[in-house]
């Protein structure tokens, strides 16, 4: 069974920078200090440097899904949320990125192995598997993440599936050797 990764989308997959450039003058005034609320913004967002190929890349090795946090006070954003996955990581069914996209204020609630996510808010810190904190020194990149996860995707081997003489019982004296 393939380990679960999570990962985000504002400033992990997605450059959201790049949707605050896009806004005009007025838009930028009356929504200062909450820019997430203006309408439509995350649809004006690009993805980040080598995100689409890391995404496309762990989903082969991992049971991938996106977990992000939409803002309460905007509801355009759960639409164009899941409209900006179907954009660029693909709509298709049975694609890498089909119905794998959560949208949560509680992290935590999701059980599973990675998490790459920027932040450690609405539960990120608590998620019970490994937080891989993204755009930090030990994890500035995409190709940094990609190459830390695909060392980590093998599961451990099924104990039945071990060679036998690494689970077969130490003889004692020779005695077990008369049965
Ligand atoms: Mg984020």
């Amino acid at each position: 069974m393939k380990k679960i990764l999570y990962i985000d989308l504002d400033n992990t997959l997605v450059n959201v920078q790049s949707g605050i450039d896009r806004l005009t003058n007025a838009e930028y005034i009356r929504y200062e200090k909450r820019l997430d609320e203006v309408p439509g913004i995350f649809a004006r967002m690009e993805p980040i440097s080598g995100a689409i190929d890391a995404f496309h890349t762990l989903a082969q090795s991992f049971d991938t899904y996106i977990l992000s946090m939409a803002p309460w006070a905007n509801a355009s954003a759960w639409q164009h949320k899941l409209e900006w996955v179907q954009e660029h990581l693909g709509a298709d069914v049975g694609g890498p990125a089909y119905k794998r996209l959560i949208l949560s204020h509680h992290k935590h609630l999701n059980r599973g192995d990675f998490l790459v996510d920027d932040g450690s808010a609405i539960g990120a810190d608590r998620f019970e598997g490994e937080l891989i904190k993204f755009l930090t020194p030990l994890f500035p990149d995409w190709n940094t993440v990609t190459r830390y996860l695909l060392e980590r995707a093998q599961t451990a081997p099924h104990p039945e599936q071990r060679p036998r003489s690494l689970h077969r019982p130490a003889l004692r004296g020779g005695a077990a050797l008369s049965h």
